[in-house]
């Protein structure tokens, strides 16, 4: 682990960057990683980890000042999201979902909407991004939920499935197609659905081989009354900000996953330095070094690629939707390949739940099929070659 531990240690934070990070550091060994067995066993959504770390002001570490944030680097708050994973994967994935969620409304909105919305975030409201429909997955253009202006309303018909934090978010980003635009991708349009709005139903909750703990929900929209202000944008305007807030929610999503290849790694180091087979400690033999050779230079990898990407959003960099669907991609193929391994590596113990490697392969597996699944980005990566 030692190249780990350096690697950590040049890393540069400010001191102020260090402390929050400590706090964060602290409140997942304290809390969080501890909760994270009992919470997977019973799948109940883990309250007591997300008031901890609203508590500590997360929230408020993606919102900007004027509406009660107190932001940080996108770096940073990327570190943040990996180490809240490691400690526990369906927390790690209900916190950054606040931001998927509301990055677009920080981003596109209007003065009014943040300052009406935004503290509500910036307090420790919970977040939810809605675009997944039963017969709109990969091809988001296939949603099929309406918005149908009348007077100052909206009226919002449909259904979305899958949306993570969907039945307890506060605010959720909800896509749908404006009535009377023909062409379906200029239909595209993006609003904030509030919580409390009449005609709002949770039609089931999700039971999933991993994150146990974060829900994933059908929700229904039965003629809801959204006020137009809640609007963003133009109707139509839904498709760019839909795109451009998926580049932003990747490389989040991708240190999710390499929170989860963090702590998956770090078991499997830790046992096969105890167990010992033949005589000898299981990472002594060469051929298992060999396999934690490539990982850790993988993960290394996979790590300062994400730390660019965060760099170049944070220079203004406006085209880096490759490089963020290459964290992704990596990052979660990389997540499932660690855990995979840290399974093998930990023999009969590894498939039972006694030991976490076995929760932290199933968590990993959803990290390469959310947020377009690992096919769809070799396909926008690989697309980028062919010459037009
Ligand atoms: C636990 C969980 C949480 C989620 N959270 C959210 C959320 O918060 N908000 C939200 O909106 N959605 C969410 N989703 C939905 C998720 O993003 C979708 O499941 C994902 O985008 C894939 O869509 P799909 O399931 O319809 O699969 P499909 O699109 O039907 O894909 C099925 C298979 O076909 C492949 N495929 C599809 N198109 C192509 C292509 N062009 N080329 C090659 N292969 C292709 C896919 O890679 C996949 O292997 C969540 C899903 C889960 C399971």
């Amino acid at each position: 682990m030692k190249i780990f531990e350096t690697l950590q240690r040049r890393r540069q934070w400010t001191e102020e960057e260090q402390m929050i990070l400590d706090q964060v550091r602290r409140l997942c060994a304290e809390t969080i990683a501890p909760n994270a067995e009992r919470y997977d066993h019973s799948g109940e959504f883990p309250w007591e980890n997300i008031k901890a770390l609203n508590a500590l002001g997360a929230n408020m570490m993606f919102v900007p000042e004027a509406y009660g944030g107190a932001p940080v680097s996108f770096r940073l708050y990327l570190e943040v999201v990996k180490t809240i994973s490691a400690a526990c994967a369906s927390t790690g994935i209900i916190y950054a979902t606040n931001f998927h969620g509301m990055k677009p409304l920080i981003d596109k909105g209007n003065d009014e909407q943040r300052a009406r919305l935004l503290p509500r975030i910036a307090e420790g409201g919970l977040g939810a991004l809605a675009i997944t429909e039963p017969n709109a997955g990969s091809d988001a253009t296939g949603m099929k939920t309406t918005f149908t202006p009348d007077g100052d309303d909206i009226v919002v018909q449909g259904g979305k499935i899958f949306i993570t934090n969907g039945d307890v978010a506060d605010l959720i980003l909800l896509f749908g197609k404006w009535s009377g635009i023909d062409d379906p991708k200029k239909a595209i349009s993006v609003l904030i659905f509030e919580k409390g709005t009449p005609g709002f139903e949770v039609i089931r909750l999700e039971k999933k081989m991993g994150h146990h703990a974060s829900s994933t929900a059908s929700i229904a929209f039965n003629e809801c009354r959204v006020p137009r202000a809640n609007l963003i944008g133009k109707p139509g305007d839904g498709l760019p900000i839909l795109l451009a807030s998926l580049n932003k929610s990747r490389p989040s999503v991708a240190a999710h996953a390499l929170g989860i290849a963090r702590a998956a790694f770090g078991d499997m180091v830790g046992y096969m330095n105890d167990r010992v087979q033949s005589g000898r400690r299981i990472a002594e033999f060469q051929g298992n070094q060999f396999m934690l050779a490539d990982l850790a230079t993988d993960l290394a990898m996979a790590e300062n690629w994400l730390d660019y990407v965060a760099s170049l959003i944070e220079a203004g960099v406006e085209d880096f939707g490759l490089e963020a669907s290459m964290a992704k991609m990596r990052a979660s193929d990389l997540a499932m390949r660690i855990a995979t391994e840290a399974v093998q590596m930990y023999g009969g113990y590894g498939y039972c739940s006694d030991y976490r490697v076995e929760r932290l392969m199933r968590d990993a597996k959803i990290t390469q099929i959310w947020e377009g699944t690992n096919q769809i980005h070799r396909q926008l990566i690989g697309r980028s070659f062919v010459r037009k």
